[in-house]
């Protein structure tokens, strides 16, 4: 996205000062956004959401060439459904809406609390430890009230509002891709804005967006299966008219005046981590003050201090998406379930289990889901987010794995379940070579949603700034432009 609206920018203001290429890693455009199609729907592999469409550019774009509503066909996430679902236990029971809707809607209030700049929420405590520390707080009241005889909870019902609560911090997980919330520090988190209004989807699909964009591209202007491993740039001008040299994979050689580069965070990560991080032999070690900020081969010659410094301190987290088509039985439509889990015991003892059992371990996987749903009202086919960890372990389970794993869940929860007739995932983190860029050893990697290991500024989006400025980054594609003579996207 980050790079084809760059391209349709300079091509749409200013075409005739140069010529453009863009070069794509991948066979198609879009990256982390792909609609497709699965089970006779319309699925989003990617992005789904416009967060907040008063002032968003996408849902301006989006509206203005219709794609935002569609007469013929249902499509993901549209009429509010997911709020009329079933709440269950694995046990197959109903949680009682007594529980659910104080705990709730404590668990909301917590949030409004973090949001708000002006509150005391502590900065000092991660949005993990916030939670835990306040619910502790109101477990700890219920318990009294309970003894004084004031609260009918019982101790089941306790151990049932703990999991309610647990449901919503899984949820808030993925709503910041963090693998846990107490990687999230307050301050970062309240950092984050969205704009303003509802969210909504886009009818005819995400990638109607893109396809829009890059409709002002010329012919071949956009050049697939371009893997960048170095950009070279010769500030003295003394190889070649051209001071940027782009060198592929596959070893083609592309030149220009000028780069900009939107590969994702985490290949720019990729790219500048120690090699112990990503087993790269290649890469310079610099000291700067207290952090050891590493260049890799990437950039010839590395990028400054100033740049690598935020890329390296910059966290971000992962999400994945599993959609799974199953005929109910007698024709009718599923409801939206959320996941009830068990306690902390009574899920170490699963855990335990299921590390006792036969390699496949997808139960275990799904424990940390929030819900199972439809893509919309009538659809049979049902939808499950992954974050973090179990984002990253996802894309390693196997096609059979993961269809047991779902059909044994959806019995355990009592869900009217059928014949699961197919699936469909995304996978952005364990590919051979990532294109997002995320580092097969997760520990290294998940621990730093939302900038936990300092504060920075984001420098890393601004252009090198000297007299030929040859790089900068956006977000997630490289691209080199050529002034007056050539340009070149990649
Ligand atoms: C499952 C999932 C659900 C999401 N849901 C939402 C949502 O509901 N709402 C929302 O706003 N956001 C959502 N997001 C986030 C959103 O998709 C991303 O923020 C956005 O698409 C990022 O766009 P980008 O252009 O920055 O990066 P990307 O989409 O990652 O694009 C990077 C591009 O660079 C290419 N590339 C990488 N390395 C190289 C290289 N060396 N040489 C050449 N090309 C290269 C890649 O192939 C890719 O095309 C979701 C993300 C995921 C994974």
């Amino acid at each position: 996205m980050a790079g084809i609206a760059a391209a349709h920018r300079l091509q749409s203001s200013a075409s005739s000062c140069f010529s453009l290429t863009i070069l794509e890693a991948s066979d198609r455009i879009g990256g982390r956004i792909w609609s497709r199609e699965f089970g006779r729907e319309r699925v989003e592999l990617g992005a789904l959401w416009i967060h907040g469409i008063d002032g968003s550019p996408i849902f301006e774009l989006a509206s203005h060439i219709g794609a935002m509503d569609s007469a013929d066909q249902p499509w993901e996430g549209q009429d509010g459904f997911l709020h009329h679902g079933l709440l269950r236990t694995e046990d197959g029971e109903d949680v009682d809406e007594k529980i659910v809707a104080p705990v709730e809607e404590f668990f909301n209030d917590l949030l409004t609390e973090m949001k708000d700049e002006q509150s005391r929420a502590p900065r000092d405590q991660t949005v993990g430890e916030f939670l835990r520390n306040r619910f502790c707080s109101f477990l700890a009241d219920q318990q009294c009230a309970a003894k004084s005889a004031q609260c009918p909870w019982s101790d089941e019902k306790l151990l049932q509002a703990e999991a309610v609560f647990r449901s919503k911090e899984y949820l808030e997980r993925i709503v910041t891709s963090a693998d846990s919330l107490s990687d999230l520090d307050m301050t970062g988190y309240q950092e984050y804005k969205q704009f303003g209004g509802e969210d909504r989807t886009i009818a005819k699909g995400y990638s109607t967006v893109l396809r829009e964009l890059s409709r002002v591209l010329p012919d071949g202007a956009i050049q697939y299966k371009k893997k960048v491993e170095k950009i070279v740039w010769d500030q003295e001008g003394t190889t070649s008219v051209y001071p940027v040299t782009v060198v592929c994979e596959d070893g083609s050689v592309e030149q220009a005046d000028h780069v900009i580069l939107t590969v994702s965070l985490g290949v720019l990560k990729q790219a500048t981590l120690p090699p112990s991080v990503n087993n790269r032999a290649t890469f310079i070690e610099e000291k700067v003050g207290d952090d050891a900020v590493i260049a890799g081969s990437f950039f010839d010659p590395p990028l400054p201090v100033w740049k690598l410094d935020p890329i390296a301190k910059l966290g971000f987290g992962v999400v994945n998406k599993l959609f799974v088509e199953i005929e109910p039985g007698n024709g009718r439509v599923h409801k939206p379930l959320r996941l009830i889990f068990k306690t902390k015991e009574e899920e170490q003892k699963q855990e335990e289990l299921a590390a006792a059992a036969a390699p496949g371990g997808c139960p275990q996987l799904l424990r940390k889901c929030f819900s199972i749903h439809p893509i919309n009202k009538m659809s049979h086919v049902l939808v499950i987010w992954f974050v973090g960890r179990e984002a990253l372990q996802s894309e390693l389970q196997t096609y059979e794995d993961i269809v047991k794993g779902i059909t044994d869940m959806l019995k355990a929860f009592h869900f009217p379940h059928g014949v699961c007739k197919g699936l469909a995932r995304s996978n952005y983190c364990l590919l051979e070579k990532p294109l997002t860029g995320i580092i097969i050893r997760p520990s290294t990697v998940l621990t730093l949603a939302n900038g936990n290991k300092g504060r920075c500024h984001v420098t890393h989006t601004e252009p090198i700034h000297c007299t030929s400025l040859p790089y900068s980054h956006f977000s997630s594609r490289v691209i080199a432009t050529r002034a007056r003579r050539s340009t070149r996207y990649l």
